[in-house]
């Protein structure tokens, strides 16, 4: 009596009943119950159409130099002697590289090749030992789990009663299985993501857009458009850049070139969306993503309303710019103003003047009526100014009880005559207050830009103080202009 013929797997005699046992699997993994019961369902299905007595997936955990950490996750066993699941050597154990043979597969597997090995017929070695001594394995096939181009995982098919080679049906229906599982895992990641995505989005009350640069096409969520619709909006950049105040489209849309161009990964951009008449204020927070070889695709991101962020600067920058008592602009507003209103003025050589105005014999007041009765007639004096404003004028209270009136485009006529009307409109009206109505005067200086006579922004201050002072010497209740 020879050998025993070697017996022959079931498989290997009815390949079409492969497919059937593949598509059932693919059913149950990517339509049915998914991760992890339709895994469970289609390791089942191989196993039971090959006759196998172990499928099972390892996952990769890590891979050094030295070894690889492997995490047993998943079996189909034929019966309870050949389960391995849950077995103590097998739940993230660590296997040495330093066999070169084990090392090669592990190579292989790296780059997503097939395995396939009769483990009596391997060199005694540790690989050996472990498959066969050990395991009782006859015939193993294992292919790798590719997952975005890393190596997730092992798929792999034990045979523990027929050392039988395996055949290319048997294979393929390997490779197909371990496509499968990877795509239900890519699926499982992109979900993952997209929930994230929108704890995220809700956290953030964000909206989400993107915008193809090859094709020019664009999407965006609705949802921080009008709160009541749901959902997404394809159109082309014009379309995404019409929500927006022109204005700021034009930004972003510089925002977009700057960061396609200079490279730079990300950007941030607040923008007006042109409904409700800029009244709405987004962030719009982008990023560039590029090719392998460093050509631009596409550009995404999310746009997150901060309506109340500006509102909260608006408020502080006024609060920042008033005079609390008089409720004009104080001192550091003006200040800033004038510089840049005299930059324009030299540059657009446009008119520009100023008027000083200081309360007549305060202290008086103060000392009769008492300091309450001051800050009424401080408010009172800004509130005559300000009536005599223009719309382009800037009142600002600059000392104890010194107003400014900043004068963009107006000529020294202009300014005269308004310091005139508000040296009137104060001297022949009595100021209403708790102690009654009192007579206060104002003596008001003009000044009036001449480039370059006046080098800096204060120097038309001082002399519009200057005239004030003149004003004051000439017995109070009038206007002096500087020349
Ligand atoms: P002149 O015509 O020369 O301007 O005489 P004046 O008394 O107004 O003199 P001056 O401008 O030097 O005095 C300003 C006074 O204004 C001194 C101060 O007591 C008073 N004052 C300054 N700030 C305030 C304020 O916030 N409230 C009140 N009630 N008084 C103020
Ligand atoms: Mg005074
Ligand atoms: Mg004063």
């Amino acid at each position: 009596m020879g050998m025993p013929r070697p017996a022959k797997r079931p498989s290997t005699t009815a390949p079409e009943r492969l497919l059937s046992a593949l598509a059932t699997g693919a059913e149950k993994l990517i339509r049915g119950p998914g991760w992890p019961d339709g895994v469970n369902t289609l390791l089942a299905k191989l196993g039971e159409v090959t006759g196998v007595s172990r499928v099972w997936i390892f996952q990769t955990i890590e891979v050094t130099d030295e070894a690889i950490k492997q995490d047993y996750v998943f079996e189909w066993a034929k019966d309870k002697p050949v389960a391995q699941l849950g077995m103590k050597c097998f739940s993230m154990f660590s296997s040495p590289l330093d066999l070169p043979e084990y090392q090669a597969i592990v190579e292989g597997r790296k780059r997503g090749e097939l395995y396939a090995v009769l483990p009596r017929q391997l060199e005694d070695s540790w690989l050996r030992q472990t498959l066969w001594d050990h395991q009782r394995i006859l015939a193993m096939v294992t292919v790798p789990i590719m997952v975005e181009g890393e190596w997730w995982g092992t798929l792999g098919l034990d045979d523990c009663e027929h050392e039988s080679e395996w055949t290319e049906a048997e294979k393929d229906l390997l490779r197909t299985a371990a496509a499968l599982i990877s795509s239900s895992l890519v699926r499982r990641r992109l979900s993952a993501r997209l929930q994230q995505f929108s704890i995220l989005k809700n956290m953030t009350e964000s909206a989400a857009w993107s915008f193809d640069i090859n094709t020019r096409r664009a999407w965006y969520t609705s949802d921080l458009l009008d709160d009541s619709s749901q959902g997404m909006v394809s159109t082309d950049i014009n379309g995404m850049l019409a929500l927006l105040v022109p204005e700021d489209a034009e930004h972003l849309r510089d925002a977009f070139r700057h960061s396609v161009e200079a490279n730079t990964p990300g950007f941030r951009s607040d923008v007006r969306l042109a409904k409700d008449e800029g009244a709405k204020w987004i962030e719009v927070i982008g990023n560039v993503m590029r090719d392998e070889s460093g050509t631009p695709t596409q550009i995404s991101g999310i746009a997150v309303d901060i309506r109340a962020r500006k509102l909260r600067e608006a408020r502080l920058t006024q609060q920042a710019e008033t005079d609390a008592l008089a409720g004009c602009f104080n001192r550091h507003a003006f200040e800033e103003a004038l510089e840049s209103e005299y930059g324009q003025a030299v540059t657009e050589r446009e008119p520009l003047s100023l008027l000083v105005a200081d309360i007549d014999l305060f202290k008086n007041v103060n000392d009769t009526y008492g300091h309450p009765v001051g800050d009424t007639i401080i408010r009172w004096v800004a509130d005559q100014m300000q009536k005599a404003c223009r719309r382009n004028d800037m009142l600002a209270r600059i000392g104890g009880e010194e107003f400014a009136l900043l004068m963009p485009g107006a000529s020294m006529e202009d300014a005269y005559s308004a310091a005139e009307r508000i040296r009137a409109s104060i001297a022949t009206v009595l100021a209403p207050t708790d102690a009654g109505q009192i007579p206060i005067t104002v003596s008001v200086g003009c000044a009036t830009l001449e480039y370059p006579r006046h080098e800096s922004a204060i120097s038309l201050f001082h002399e519009a103080d200057r005239a004030l002072y003149a004003a004051k010497r000439a017995g109070r209740n009038r206007v002096r202009t500087a020349r």
